[in-house]
C-alpha cells in the first residue's frame, strides 16, 4: 500500500501527452496553462462512481479510459480540440495495482487525443473518479445545443444502443455469445468518442449534444434547449448488425432509443446544407444517418411505422 504521494508521483506524473502549453504541471499548487490568442476555453467535469457507472469488478484500465472518454465526448459535442485534464480520485484503499492500470488506461487513451493531465487531487474514501477535461475552441466557434431550427434534420453518429446492449450482457439481462457479444461489451467497456468529428462539425451542426443517457431522451434535451420539437423516426435509427443479432429487432431499438452511455454525436444540420455533409465522410470518419427533424413547438415524439410511441419510458427521471 503506498501512500498518496508515491501514488501521484508513481502513477500520476507525466502522464497523457507531452505539451509545451504546460508552463507548470503536477507537483505545484496549480496547473498554468497558456491559452492561445483568439481561441475559447471549453471545460467539462464528469464524475464516475463504482457501482453507479460501472460495474463493481470492472477492469481499471477501463475504468481509467472510461472516466476520460466520457468527458471527451462532452468536448467533442461542443466541437472543441481537447488539451488539459485534472483527475480528482477518491479511493477506498492505496491498491497500487488499481492505480497502475487505472492510469494505464487514462494514460492512452489521453495520449491518443493530444491530452496531457496536470492536476487532480487523490483522497480516501468510496471509489470515484471526478476528471475536469479543458478544450480550446476558435472564439464564436463553438457548438451547443441551442441552434436548432425548424426544418433542421437530426443525425446520429454510429451505432446507438451497441454500450446499453454491452452493460446488459455484462449484467445477465441479455444473452449471447461469440463475436457479437464480445463487439457489444467491447462498446460498453472502450466508448470512442467523436472528437475529430465534432471538431467537424463546426460551422455545420446548428446544434449538438453527446448521447449519454439515451438518445430520445438527449434529442428531446436538444430540442429543449433550443426551443423546439423534435421528431425522432424509430425505424431511421441505425442498428449495428450484433445489436441486432442478439436483441431482435424491437430488443434492439429500444437499446438504441433508450439505452445510454453511447456518446455518439446527436446533431441538426439546416436542410440546404444537409449536402456539405458528404464532405465530412472518408476514412476513419463515423458513420451517419438522418433518424428524424425539427419543428415548431416544443417536446419530443417518436414516430415508428407512422404510429407514435410514448416517450415516458425513456426517462431516467420522470416527473
Ligand atoms: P495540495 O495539497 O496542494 O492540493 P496535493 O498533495 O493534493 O497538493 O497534490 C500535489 C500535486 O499532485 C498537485 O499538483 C496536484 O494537482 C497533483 N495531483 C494530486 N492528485 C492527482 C491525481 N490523481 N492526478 C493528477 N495529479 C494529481
Ligand atoms: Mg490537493
Amino acid at each position: 500500500m503506498a501512500g498518496e504521494f508515491e501514488l501521484i508521483e508513481r502513477y500520476f506524473t507525466g502522464r497523457g501527452a507531452l505539451r509545451d502549453d504546460v508552463a507548470v504541471g503536477v507537483g505545484d499548487d496549480g496547473a498554468v496553462l497558456s491559452v492561445p490568442a483568439g481561441q475559447q476555453l471549453v471545460a467539462v467535469a464528469d464524475t464516475i462512481v463504482d457501482r453507479v457507472h460501472f460495474p463493481v469488478g470492472s477492469d481499471p484500465a477501463d475504468v481509467g479510459h472510461r472516466a476520460l472518454a466520457v468527458n471527451l465526448s462532452d468536448l467533442a459535442a461542443m466541437g472543441a480540440v481537447p488539451a488539459w485534464a485534472t483527475v480528482c480520485l477518491t479511493l477506498p484503499t492505496g491498491d497500487e495495482a488499481w492505480c497502475e492500470a487505472f492510469a494505464a488506461g487514462f494514460d492512452a487513451l489521453a495520449r491518443a487525443h493530444g491530452v496531457a493531465l496536470v492536476g487532480g487531487d487523490t483522497t480516501r474514501g468510496p471509489l470515484a473518479i471526478s476528471v475536469q477535461l479543458l478544450g480550446l475552441v476558435p472564439a464564436g466557434q463553438a457548438l451547443t445545443r441551442r441552434g436548432a431550427r425548424p426544418g433542421d434534420l437530426v443525425y446520429v453518429t454510429g451505432w446507438p444502443g451497441d454500450a446499453a446492449a454491452g452493460l446488459a450482457l455484462l449484467q445477465g439481462r441479455l444473452a449471447g455469445q461469440g463475436a457479437d457479444r464480445s463487439w457489444l461489451v467491447r462498446r460498453f467497456r472502450r466508448p470512442e468518442p467523436r472528437v475529430e468529428f465534432g471538431v467537424r462539425l463546426r460551422g455545420l451542426a446548428s446544434a449538438c449534444i453527446d448521447v449519454s443517457d439515451g438518445l430520445a431522451v438527449d434529442l428531446g434535451r436538444l430540442a429543449a434547449s433550443s426551443g423546439v420539437a423534435a421528431l425522432l423516426r424509430a425505424d431511421a435509427v441505425p442498428l449495428s448488425r450484433a445489436l441486432y443479432a442478439l436483441a431482435g429487432e424491437a430488443g434492439a431499438r429500444e437499446f438504441a432509443l433508450g439505452g445510454g452511455d453511447d456518446y455518439e454525436l446527436l446533431f441538426t444540420v439546416p436542410l440546404a446544407r444537409r449536402g456539405d455533409l458528404a464532405g465530412l465522410q472518408g476514412p476513419g470518419a463515423p458513420a451517419l444517418h438522418c433518424i428524424g427533424e425539427i419543428a415548431a413547438g416544443h417536446g419530443l415524439k417518436v414516430r415508428a411505422g407512422g404510429v407514435d410511441l410514448p416517450v415516458r419510458g425513456y426517462d431516467h427521471f420522470p416527473d
